[in-house]
């Protein structure tokens, strides 16, 4: 399975993804935010569009999933959880298993962000998360419209079933940003001040595709053993006892950021 990602034009800083296989040419897109951009990509690449996967149902994820279908045939399948919030042609469970072309992927449930939000895995041989707003590089989606201990279980389970060399996707351009934010945390964390150097330099449709590996080393999100970490919240009067607690400060402190 090959992934393309793109950045859209005039979007909320949106990466789209054309998830595609090599042999058969087709391709599922994920969270169309701009279907003419994607039809002009997929002909670029000689990938026919049959299939449309939708993360979760905030307005900038599903915008031209109509528009997309009538262009292209394409089914579109959705978290069960959307139902009423998008037109699906296949509603999604968790665990459930998607076919492009020869490939698969898996679609796992992880709500928080949203209390439908799902994301695709592919575990084949060169792995890949495709995460929408549930993980961000650097970061993990608001909780805004869901709710942070049902996100933090979420992470968990990421950080149990995605294999370390996964390429991770997520669904907006957050990188700088959530860099920055780390390091008005932990100021000295080499490999986010590494990372931030590299970003500087880089356009979004340049910028670096991590691994689960690489953000297990600066994502902070994903490191709330780090005693350092643990003493940076605790100066900041936030209760730190259980990973949880961590958690739960750390999305205060980016909200209010
Ligand atoms: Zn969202």
């Amino acid at each position: 399975m090959q992934i393309l990602r793109t950045y859209v034009p005039d979007s909320f800083q949106n990466y789209n993804h054309l998830v595609y296989c090599e042999q058969q040419r087709t391709a599922a897109a994920v969270d169309p935010f701009d279907a003419e951009h994607l039809i002009q990509l997929a002909r670029q690449q000689d990938l026919s569009i049959n299939a449309i996967w939708i993360t979760h149902e905030h307005g900038d994820h599903i915008r031209h999933v109509n528009e997309l279908k009538a262009a292209t045939g394409a089914r579109v399948f959705a978290p069960a959880g959307c139902i009423g919030k998008v037109a699906a042609d296949v509603w999604l469970e968790d665990n459930d298993r998607l076919r492009v072309g020869d490939q698969q992927a898996l679609f796992w449930f992880t709500p928080g962000h949203t209390p439908a939000h799902g994301v695709f895995y592919v575990d084949q041989d060169e792995p890949a998360l495709i995460c929408g707003d549930t993980l961000f590089n650097a970061g993990v989606g608001n909780t805004r419209s869901g709710s942070t201990d049902v996100l933090y279980d979420s992470i968990e389970r990421l950080r149990r079933d995605t294999a370390e060399h996964a390429r991770i996707y997520p669904g907006h351009d957050y990188l700088p940003n959530n860099l920055a934010f780390a390091l008005s945390i932990q100021p000295d964390l080499q490999p986010a001040l590494k990372l931030k150097a590299e970003a500087d330099t880089q356009t979004p449709d340049t910028r670096t595709v991590t691994t689960f590996e690489q953000e297990l080393s600066f994502n902070l999100f994903l490191r709330l053993d780090d005693p350092e970490l643990t003493r940076a919240l605790a100066d900041r009067d936030y209760p730190t006892d259980s990973a949880l607690d961590r958690f739960r400060a750390l999305r205060a402190l980016r909200d209010q950021w």
